[in-house]
């Protein structure tokens, strides 16, 4: 595209004064003359349907009617004054009413010629009356661009009360056009377009604002959506490339004693078969001379602890230190205890940093870390202190990701002279489509699969009046030696009435299960960390049946004893928070359950998770109801957000779209990574002018 002609300040249009120009870049972002050709419409409005005045019905629905006005008055009224136009055509009459720019309208307005009026109708004083139509003489209407489809734009309530309406977009859109003949150039490959059978640009564009009927619109949306996404993939690849080519890493050539020792001796089970594909994949990035930027992903349970583990012994095995950090002090003390049976067989150095590690042992962890002794580290962020130097920190692993911020895990990057290899691990399922547009720049390992022997965890939906049966089941399972979770929400804005259900909960649950026969663990956030880890054992020792929670647990506890969670007020849990809970359980061998405990006032939102969890266990498929009930937006968190602003392709609904794109994005890179074959000419360009005028569009950081 010309970029000269495009990046034309707003204000040089015509039609378009330093007002208009203040309020397009204040209410729509719009500066240029891209950024106005740019700006997509919301929906299109069926125009070849003329109402008559006769015909109108109580609806208030948008009509469009051809009529004349043969009358005006002024009309007082308690606040201020209106305007009132009899408007007729030959089947009845009604009124047109401003409550605004009288004045103008006044002296503009014609008698008895024929205008097309557009708007909501009203019926008002036994009348229909339609207030601040859009209007246009009959003989200018049938000679625009416009079309049948009329666009709606975005719009504000200051832009319509300043006299910026529809129609006013509409004609600068002509102008605009009008100016630009043949300054639209192609900004995709010819290869491209004629494999995809893509409309050109400059249709494209023209159609989108002036759709000349249904087949072309589609088309139009179908180019448009296709180049924002294909741009949005090709700059995320690219990143990846760069990254692997600017980047150098630490190379682990060699798989060496440990891991073989461990692999040939140690194993505790066998691999499932996605658990030894993911292996291969990292030892293969390990081996390479870029740095591994890896995203793993796996369903809870899926055995993610194991993978982290055999890769630490890859950086070992090549005379590297290795760390993991997790989001809670839990879990990493549930980390760093199962890698302290696995290390110790291996005659590994191993220690763990969290908040409430004593200064004295605090400063032996630095010393060791940096004289290389000590080869392995779990811990907290606090391992993101400056403090914690490594001699020579090789593969740094994060567990559960979403929990950290994008910034905190870029500290990671920085302990070195050089940055350390990087796995991110997350139980949090993503969309296929939503992965590849957030993580697009990371590679991605999924773990499919679970441990064999695995059961579905049976969910059910109870009501609290059905709580005595619940606690009769909870009591049968205990007797069986089994144990059991029992969870509240704590949310942040009603913290206290929730911690004062948990105790509520706590005391009555106490009664229906009394000491001795039954013992008691309960777990939340005011406790002190100490006392919480006491809790947190002794029910992973089996001495308490019942753990009793707030959603401290939700990550990563691994107690396969347990084969019951019973959440309360489920209804106020989110669906990945949910399927998270009830990953706490079916980790053993025995048949687990989960029930979901909700009262009778339910949203259909929560009705619609409630019902997506007692269908189904698969995490991803949880997660594509996620999306769809809460948007990319919410589900990803703000940090991701530019991403996610899309103007003209929806990441849900066109996830087809964004598959192909992504698809052609790598096999042109894949052809031609610096984009200097003559037929990408047009790519490079576009894909230059995007990175340089940033504000073209935002998703380009
Ligand atoms: P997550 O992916 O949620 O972190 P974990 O690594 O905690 O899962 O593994 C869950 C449970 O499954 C653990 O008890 C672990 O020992 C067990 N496990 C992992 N992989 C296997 C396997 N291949 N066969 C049998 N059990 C396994
Ligand atoms: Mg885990």
């Amino acid at each position: 595209m010309n970029a000269h002609f495009l990046q034309t300040p707003i204000e040089y249009l015509k039609g378009v004064g330093p007002n208009r120009a203040d309020l397009l870049k204040k209410e729509l972002g719009i500066h240029t003359f891209q950024d106005l050709m740019h700006l997509f419409p919301n929906r299109y409005l069926d125009r070849t349907k003329y109402y008559r005045i006769g015909e109108l019905q109580k609806t208030n629905a948008e009509v469009q009617i051809i009529g004349k006005i043969t009358h005006i008055k002024t009309v007082e009224q308690k606040r201020g004054k209106r305007l009132v136009a009899t408007f007729t055509d030959d089947t009845g009459q009604m009124e047109l009413v401003w409550f605004r720019g009288h004045k103008w309208i006044r002296e503009n307005l014609k008698l008895n010629v024929p205008y097309v009026i557009f708007g909501k109708t009203n019926w008002f004083n036994g009348m229909y009356s339609m207030p601040h139509p859009e209007m246009e003489l009959l003989e200018a209407h049938e000679k625009s661009l416009r079309s049948a489809m009329q666009p709606i734009y975005p719009s504000t309530e200051k832009l319509s009360s300043s006299g910026i309406t529809n129609k006013v977009i509409s004609t600068l859109l002509e102008t605009l056009f009008l100016e630009a003949k043949n300054r639209l150039a192609e900004s995709l490959s010819k290869e491209v377009l004629n494999s995809l059978k893509l409309l050109p640009k400059n249709e494209a564009l023209f159609n989108i604002h002036f759709p000349k009927n249904q087949t072309l619109l589609s088309r139009a949306q179908y180019r448009l959506k296709f180049e924002e996404l294909f741009y949005i993939q090709l700059q995320l690849i690219r990143k990846n490339i760069l990254h692997k080519t600017k980047i150098k890493g630490y190379t682990f050539p060699k798989v060496g004693d440990y891991f073989n020792t461990f692999f040939n001796e140690h194993l505790p089970f066998n691999l499932t078969e996605a658990q030894k594909r993911v292996i291969k994949e990292i030892r293969h990035d390990l081996g390479q001379a870029s740095q591994m930027n890896r995203l793993l992903q796996g369903d809870v349970g899926s055995g993610k602890t194991i993978v982290a583990f055999m890769s630490l012994l890859i950086a070992l095995d090549n005379g590297f230190q290795g760390c993991l950090m997790a989001p809670t002090e839990i879990l990493s003390v549930q980390h760093y205890n199962s890698l302290l049976v696995w290390c110790n067989k291996l005659n590994i150095s191993i220690s763990i940093l969290t908040g409430s590690t004593k200064t004295s042992e605090r400063k032996e962890i630095h010393e060791n870390l940096q004289n290389g002794s000590l080869q392995v580290l779990i811990g907290t962020h606090a391992l993101l202190e400056d403090t914690v130097q490594f001699k020579n920190l090789g593969l740094a692993i994060v567990d559960e990701q979403h929990r950290f911020g994008v910034a905190q895990r870029s500290k990671l990057w920085h302990k070195n002279v050089q940055p350390p290899n990087i796995l991110i691990m997350t139980a949090t399922p993503i969309p296929r489509t939503l992965a590849m547009s957030v993580y697009g720049d990371l590679d991605v390992s999924v773990i499919d699969e679970l441990p064999p022997g695995r059961k579905d965890i049976k969910t059910v939906h109870r009501f609290d009046s059905n709580r005595l049966k619940v606690f009769r089941f909870l009591k049968d399972e205990i007797l069986l030696g089994r144990q059991v979770y029992i969870v509240y929400p704590l949310i942040q804005e009603s913290e206290a009435l929730d911690y004062k259900d948990l105790m509520d909960g706590y005391e009555s649950i106490s009664r229906e299960f009394p000491k001795p026969k039954y013992q008691i663990s309960i777990v939340h956030g005011k406790m002190k960390p100490a006392d919480k880890d006491y809790e947190m054992n002794r029910f992973v020792k089996g001495e308490t049946q019942i753990m009793v929670a707030t959603t401290v647990i939700e990550v990563g506890v691994d107690v396969p004893n347990a084969s019951v969670m019973v959440i309360e007020s489920a209804e106020r849990f989110g669906l990945s928070q949910l399927h998270q809970l009830r990953g706490r359980v079916g980790r053993g061998a025995e048949q687990s359950y989960c029930i979901l405990m909700t009262s009778h006032k339910l949203s259909a939102d929560a009705k619609t998770r409630l019902e997506t969890m007692v269908r189904t266990n698969d995490g991803f498929e949880i997660s594509e109801v996620d999306l769809k009930l809460r948007g990319p937006g919410d589900m990803m968190g703000t940090q991701q957000s530019g991403v996610l602003n899309l103007r003209i392709a929806d990441i849900i609904k066109d996830s087809e779209i964004l598959k192909i794109a992504r698809s052609y994005a790598m096999q042109v890179l894949k052809d031609d990574p610096s984009l200097q074959k003559p037929n990408n000419a047009p790519i490079l360009h576009t894909y230059t002018q995007l990175v340089k005028f940033k504000n073209i569009w935002n998703y380009i950081s």
